[in-house]
């Protein structure tokens, strides 16, 4: 069952250590978390499986990791200092500010942000009378306009004027478009080739919201893959139906909380947009990853605005050419949240009594094997666990749980969504067998130490 609401998931998060509000103690500043100490494994087992699909099982792409901080040009060439903006209205009682594609979307109208301001604010005229401000409740607003999402920085300025503003990256994916030509020419990569890289992205989010969907500090998970002008179609097709096998066969997730979506609005230059969305608890359907068939519009300005020649020559024929580009762009608080999601479930015991587990894929789970020997007061059984649990931390993440009852310490493991725990009991001294509970169907089996390891 996962009738979970988001609050939910929340909850489990903060309680066992997955993920907490950034700067709690200070009361908290929003949009931003912080994983603890369960979650960053979980998050780093979703890389790996992410990096493994993406770079180690493919032949023709390789990885990188970029610097956060670029030079400033780099921003105008990708357009984000003069495009990369939300539609917002501000309240004329509060001034609190709304997201007014959003709103929109909320009572049933279709917009969304790349409309142009007429448009919208002619559908948001024609709706006024439904869009309460959530700050004061009045539908006093002022008209819409763009708000750059752009942060900035003072990285390097050292007068104070900050003439020559540094920006944080409004995605990651431009560190992979500034490394294409040191690939090429440093590398044996032949378009087509792709380059994979995750990197933490920030964004002015007026209204952060929804726990890890909306953050104003992000990480992305980008793949460019580069093809020659026009040879495009078959490729994108390829690298949707790779990436929706990695949610499914790799992640796990259940197929039907997955959906396609494709955009209505193209920005100018793409020839095709597609987002994979998950059905989140609370939230409904909504956008985990994009996948953009982008033509050569970001080899293109990058080259415009350079200066540098970023034309690729094909060593067979010598044709040059600006490579197009196809781009996946996932977002890992939004993966981690339908991962998360997927995973939760709490199961009636019949009883009256329930247990809530994450029946997370052994290869994600922040812990593999939980080791208790079964009672804390016998030195013979604790020194054979300590034993045990040593042996098998060589090769898994394993936790060592000596304290209350053997049912209390599965559902600790249970809750964290480990798939196994190891008991060690009078048995394990006289034969070296040792008792395997299941996670999922809390079956127990009796396996020699050595299967195990
Ligand atoms: P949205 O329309 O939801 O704002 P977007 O279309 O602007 O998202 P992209 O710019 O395509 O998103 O970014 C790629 C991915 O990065 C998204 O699919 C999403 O998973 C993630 N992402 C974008 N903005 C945020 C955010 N503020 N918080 C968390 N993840 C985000």
């Amino acid at each position: 069952m996962s009738d979970a609401s988001l609050e939910d998931i929340v909850s489990l998060c903060k309680r066992r250590g997955f993920v907490y509000q950034g700067s709690e103690i200070y009361g908290g500043e929003a949009g931003l978390y912080d994983f603890g100490p369960y979650g960053v494994e979980l998050l780093n087992n979703i890389k790996k499986s992410w990096w493994r699909r993406n770079v180690h099982l493919k032949e023709n792409y390789v990885g990188i990791d970029s610097a956060i901080f670029k030079h400033p040009k780099v921003w105008e060439a990708s357009g984000h200092v003069n495009g990369f903006s939300d539609p917002l209205a501000e309240c004329k009682e509060c001034h609190y500010r709304i997201r007014v594609d959003k709103e929109l979307n909320a009572i049933g109208v279709e917009a969304d942000e790349k409309m142009d301001e007429a448009a919208l604010n002619k559908l948001f005229d024609a709706n006024r009378d439904k869009i309460k401000c959530p700050n004061c409740g009045k539908k006093n607003f002022a008209e819409a306009h763009a708000f750059n999402l752009l942060v900035m920085s003072n990285l390097g300025d050292f007068t104070g004027t900050n003439e020559r503003p540094v920006y944080l990256p409004g995605e990651a994916c431009q560190g992979i478009y500034l490394n294409f030509k040191n690939v090429v020419d440093t590398t044996r990569m032949k378009v087509p080739f792709g380059i994979a890289q995750i990197g933490k992205a920030f964004r002015n989010e007026i209204s952060p919201r929804n726990f890890l969907f909306r953050t104003r500090e992000l990480e992305q998970a980008d793949t460019q893959y580069f093809v020659k002008p026009n040879e495009n179609k078959e490729a994108y097709d390829k690298i949707k139906a790779d990436r929706w096998e990695w949610y499914v066969n790799d992640l796990g997730l259940a197929e039907a909380k997955l959906r396609w979506k494709q955009h209505e609005n193209l920005v100018f230059y793409a020839k095709d947009a597609w987002d994979i969305e998950y059905n989140y608890p609370s939230l409904g359907f909504d956008e985990v990853e994009g996948i953009h068939d982008r033509t050569d519009y970001d080899l293109s300005q990058h080259m415009k605005f350079s200066g540098t020649d970023l034309n690729y020559q094909d060593p067979v024929t010598n044709e040059k050419y600006i490579p197009w580009i196809l781009e996946t762009s996932m977002g890992m608080g939004r993966i981690f949240l339908a991962v998360m999601s997927d995973a939760y479930t709490v199961e009636d015991l019949g009883n009256g009594e329930s247990r809530t587990l994450l029946k997370l894929k052994p290869e994600l789970a922040p812990v593999k094997y939980a080791v208790f020997p079964l009672l804390k007061n016998k030195p013979e059984l604790v020194a054979k666990a300590r034993e045990i649990y040593e042996q098998l931390s060589q090769q898994h993440i394993c936790e060592w749980d000596d304290n209350g009852n053997i049912g209390k310490r599965y559902r600790r493991q249970d809750e964290i969504g480990t798939p196994y725990c190891v008991v060690i009991d009078f048995q394990t001294l006289e034969d070296g067998t040792v008792t395997v509970r299941d996670r999922d169907t809390t079956e127990q089996t009796r396996k020699k130490i050595d299967e195990l390891i």
